[in-house]
């Protein structure tokens, strides 16, 4: 059947999501300044409490809390959210992702070239 446009379900929604935040943390600045550390970790505090999808957001809450978002740098954001995104993965019975690789998915593309 063709797929019409229709509300987004649990997986699409994650994978728009997860596209939109590796991307957002692979662009943080090398050298924010202290305003955009500290409201980066407002972001995915303020995040965990809206994301529509609930059971998703309680799991995810209590790993932001366990594990409070590190905005020091680019680096160490993309980083952070790669390691939030395998506890999910892990709980999904999903494959964990290589976070040395992460620049490499979200920002510069494969050091092979096969990106567009
Ligand atoms: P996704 O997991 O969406 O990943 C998309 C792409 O990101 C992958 O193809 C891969 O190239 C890349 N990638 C994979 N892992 C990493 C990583 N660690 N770092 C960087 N890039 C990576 N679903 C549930 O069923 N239960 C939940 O509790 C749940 N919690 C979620 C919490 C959050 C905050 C979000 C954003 C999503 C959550 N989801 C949850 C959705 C789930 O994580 C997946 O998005 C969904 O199952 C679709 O999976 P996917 O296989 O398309 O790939």
């Amino acid at each position: 059947p063709i797929k019409t446009d229709c509300p987004l379900d649990r997986e699409e929604l994650g994978k728009a999501t997860w596209s939109f935040l590796h991307t957002m943390a692979s662009y943080f600045p090398e050298k924010p300044t202290k305003a955009q550390s500290e409201d980066m970790s407002r972001f995915f505090n303020i995040f965990s409490q809206f994301y529509p999808c609930e059971s998703c957001a309680d799991d995810f809450r209590k790993d932001v809390k366990e594990n409070p978002p590190k905005t020091a740098n680019r680096n160490e954001l993309a980083k952070w959210l790669c390691q939030r995104h395998n506890v999910v993965n892990v709980k999904l019975g999903k494959p964990e992702f290589d976070c040395s690789r992460v620049h490499e998915r979200w920002r510069d593309g494969w050091l092979d070239g096969s990106c567009p």
